[in-house]
């Protein structure tokens, strides 16, 4: 069956239009104060390239005016490795032959001590697609749990109903990561084999439905290396401001993951090379100067650390992708994919710290919530 995007994600002919490819349209679109779906196309095709130092130097100076120079922490928590889904890029998918856990209350309880030890207050929980073992009510428990102790906690899991939504934000959850990799229906339905996570429109207004069930942020996202970059920027740009539009209360983050390697040897057929992922960062920033870009340890450190500040202002570190991998990491187990950036929290901080950026791991108000059980008194 053919998808039908709606309206509000068309891009008409901008990925091919020469007037957005030119020199000077580029030039113009990097001294511009408002950047439109115009200046946009230009900011992202690859004949920008020329200009990327010109991008970066705007991007910091946008960056810094907008978040002066601090880099917000966050650490993912992967509570299960269930999953019915069949992504090919994704080393948990249904068909893949590796040991399958759920952290129980205990272990989750160590996991959480653990990482509150290392000074997070910004929790990003994960699971694949509901199954009998991993479902909603055990993520809705272990929100529950989590946001006694994390001063934010966010999910990145199967896309929900409203009530649901509604459900997860009465037990503590402030926001909600939900990438639609790719924004290319007929790529959609070839890289999600099988499992709920087919439902293209289902997926796409999950976003929504979280925001109107009071979630306070969304985290948007394409993986590339799965389809046309530039197609799916121009449509994720559309989703945003599509967003922004409906909600513009809430808060909108974009992430930008790249495929790594996984169990299942899964290879990009569309790979995005490291200056390709810079141009398509400078021009998110220079697109929505005060939306939070975050980028995870998928990267390597050189990358990490060079574009730390430029345009990046959220970042995880220390990341496990493995199930009980911070207290109790399983012998043998592989994770959701290879964590590329594999620095502790100490000597990611110290790398901040020598560009003259300041990690930051809470917010203020933060010291107004009940002491908790988890935190030893000396603990940050
Ligand atoms: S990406 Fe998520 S839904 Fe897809 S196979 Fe992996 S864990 Fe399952």
């Amino acid at each position: 069956m053919t998808t039908v995007l709606p309206s509000w994600l068309d891009v008409g002919e901008w990925p091919s239009r020469s007037s957005a490819t030119g020199d000077a349209a580029t030039l113009s679109a990097i001294g511009s104060e408002s950047v439109g779906i115009r200046e946009f196309a230009s900011l992202i095709s690859p004949h920008a390239d020329r200009f990327l130092e010109n991008m970066a130097q705007r991007a910091m100076a946008m960056t810094r005016r907008h978040f002066g120079r601090t880099i917000s922490l966050y650490v993912p928590l992967y509570l299960s490795n269930h999953c019915q889904g069949g992504c090919a890029y994704c080393g948990f998918a249904s068909d893949r032959s590796i040991p399958r856990h759920k952290l129980d209350r205990a272990v989750l309880l160590s996991e959480l001590k653990e990482l509150k030890g290392m000074g997070f207050e910004n929790l990003l929980l994960l699971t694949g697609e509901r199954t009998e073992e991993s479902g909603f009510d055990y993520l809705l428990e272990c929100v529950s749990l989590a946001s006694r102790h994390f001063h934010n906690v966010t999910v990145e899991s199967f896309a929900m109903t409203a009530a649901e939504y509604a459900r997860l934000v009465k037990a503590g959850c402030t926001g909600i990561t939900l990438y639609q990799e790719t924004y290319d229906p007929t790529a959609y339905s070839v890289f999600h084999r099988w499992g709920p996570k087919r439902e293209f429109l289902f997926r796409l207004e999950a976003p929504e439905r979280a925001l109107a069930a009071g979630m306070r942020t969304v985290g948007l996202g394409v993986l590339f290396g799965l389809a046309d970059p530039i197609l799916d920027c121009l449509r994720l740009y559309r989703h945003i401001h599509h967003l922004r539009k409906k909600f513009w209360q809430a808060g909108v983050l974009v992430s930008f993951p790249r495929i790594r390697t996984q169990q299942g040897g899964f290879q990009a057929p569309c790979p995005v090379n490291d200056t390709a992922l810079a141009r398509l960062i400078f021009a998110f920033r220079l697109a929505l100067p005060e939306t939070p870009l975050v980028l995870s340890t998928r990267e390597s450190p050189a990358f990490r650390d060079g574009i730390a500040g430029i345009g990046i202002t959220r970042m995880s570190v220390a990341s496990r992708t493995t199930v009980g991998g911070y207290s109790a990491p399983p012998p043998g187990d592989t994770g959701q994919f290879d964590v590329n950036d594999q620095r502790d929290v100490t000597t990611f901080c110290q790398a901040l710290r020598a560009k003259g950026l300041e990690p930051v791991f809470k917010n203020w108000d933060s010291v107004f919530q009940p002491s908790s059980d988890l935190v030893p008194a000396d603990a940050g």
